[in-house]
């Protein structure tokens, strides 16, 4: 099969829920996992007519963060709009959200695979949510209602903040998505705005896919069709989606034939997509600007303080241990898989490097576990004080330094300098007084091993691995 004559054109959507202290337009907790259903609700947030919002400045601090942290540039000036549909987890009508003004833009993140621009990144607020149940008798009866299939609508996750990464549409591979998306969710973990968490629904991932002929590319155009893949919630049904999606589209264009243009879904059980609703027309959501809401004017200096508030970056981290302690890029990427991972783990390596050992084989035993240590673990050093921390990583150096101590010398490598010590006049004239029954004079035979050897060794072994040399040679 031909693999250049389709390019994939590839775009992702990314909604993240941040966990700020409240809503995004009215002061109920923002934390809905978990709790009482309707239990965080107030006027704003339930719909009710004559509620006004008032925006989150937090979460509109957090959003310029994402885009700095995502290379973009920040709107002096933008705007809140409403998006209008109507569904039942939309009880005003309407989404607040940005339209044609969003606060960031222009973005651009690296990836092994190539460059992804970023289009966009915005603040809307979340829906409510819909849970279809059945009831028993009784609940129907308790509940006054005919039949026993009913959906349910919990507000508490009606208006939390949401922020929604819009990208160019750069990705050619499942591969390639899946790296971008893990790179992202670790970005925006280190920045502290959000958990991240799919099985939470923090994170939501969409994928527009659609294949390009060569004609097309010769004439800069995109093919006149894309497909929607929604709700996927893993990065691995990301990657599985989009190469599946690729194989169906270009074995379709090249039989002549054009994809539907839908939303579709992905059954991982079939590892197939399926069609969910087919989508030939643009919604028209009649967007205007929300006349509750004024214009955000955000400074210059705002922009740079929180520009300077922001941590150091993976990618960076990255490099930075590699470079920095001389660490190999597979430890350097487990050193920074979170930020409280390598905050405790540069303490290790900062201790090694201050004792006789090496950060590298440190950073090695760690990562192969010839240690046992919870530094690495992020759930646990995020939990733990600094002065936990720090007992740590001296309870580790300890560790590795006494294993050092004892470390096993090859016997080649004694016989060897044995062998030279032996061609000596004075080592020859010992060892023969040793083999004649003077065994008092191993230890200058000792003394001058442990001299050659030049290492940290256990005493005992050596000169173990010395008489088996001296009585069998
Ligand atoms: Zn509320």
């Amino acid at each position: 099969m031909s693999t250049n004559e389709y390019t994939p054109i590839i775009g992702l959507e990314i909604h993240v829920e941040m966990r700020t202290n409240s809503k995004m337009f009215c002061g109920c907790p923002a934390e809905h996992f978990g709790a009482e259903p309707n239990s965080h609700t107030c006027p704003v947030c339930l719909g009710l007519p004559g509620a006004l919002p008032v925006a989150n400045g937090e979460a509109i601090k957090r959003t310029v963060k994402i885009g700095l942290a995502l290379g973009c540039s920040i709107a002096e000036e933008s705007k809140f709009d409403r998006k209008n549909y109507f569904y039942p987890d939309l009880p005003k009508g309407y989404q607040i959200s940005q339209y044609d003004q969003p606060l960031c833009y222009e973005g651009l993140v690296h990836t092994d695979s190539g460059d992804v621009r970023i289009t966009r990144v915005h603040l809307e607020e979340d829906t409510a949510k819909l849970q279809h149940v059945t009831l028993t008798p009784d609940q129907m009866k308790a509940a006054n209602v005919e039949h026993a299939d009913v959906s349910l609508l919990d507000f508490n996750r009606s208006g939390v903040p949401l922020v929604e990464i819009v990208t160019e549409p750069d990705i050619k591979t499942g591969a390639q998505a899946r790296e971008f998306g893990k790179l992202l969710v670790q970005t925006l973990r280190y920045l502290g705005v959000s958990d991240c968490d799919m099985e939470k629904g923090s994170l939501r991932l969409e994928a527009n896919i659609s294949v390009q002929s060569e004609e097309e590319k010769a004439a800069g155009k995109l093919p006149n069709y894309k497909v929607e893949v929604k709700n996927l919630n893993s990065f691995r049904f990301l990657e599985r989606a989009i190469d599946f999606e690729i194989e169906r589209h270009t074995a379709m264009r090249r039989a002549g034939e054009t994809p539907t243009q839908e939303t579709r879904g992905w059954n991982d059980d079939r590892s197939v997509t399926f069609s969910q609703r087919s989508k030939e027309e643009a919604e028209d959501y009649r967007y205007f600007p929300d006349p509750d809401l004024p214009p955000l004017y955000l400074s210059q200096e705002l922009v740079t303080e929180i520009g300077e508030s922001l941590p150091e970056l993976p990618q960076a981290a990255y490099i930075r241990l590699q470079s920095g302690y001389g660490l190999s890029a597979q430890n350097a990427e487990v050193f920074t898989a979170e930020r409280e991972v390598l905050l405790a783990g540069e303490q290790l390596l900062q201790a090694a490097q201050k004792s006789e050992l090496e950060p590298q084989t440190v950073a090695n035993d760690v990562v192969n576990k010839k240690v046992e240590t919870w530094i690495l673990d992020a759930e646990r050093v995020s939990s733990a004080p600094p002065e936990e921390v720090a007992a740590e990583v001296k309870k580790v150096l300890q560790t590795i330094a006494k294993a050092r101590q004892t470390e096993s010398i090859p016997a080649e490598e004694v016989h060897a300098i044995m062998d030279e010590i032996a061609s000596t006049a004075d080592g020859k004239d010992a060892i023969e007084k040793y083999r004649s029954g003077k065994v008092q004079v191993i230890g200058f035979l000792m003394g001058q091993l442990m001299r050659k050897l030049q290492k940290k060794v256990d005493a005992g072994e050596v000169k173990q691995v010395l008489e088996n040399y001296l009585q069998n040679d």
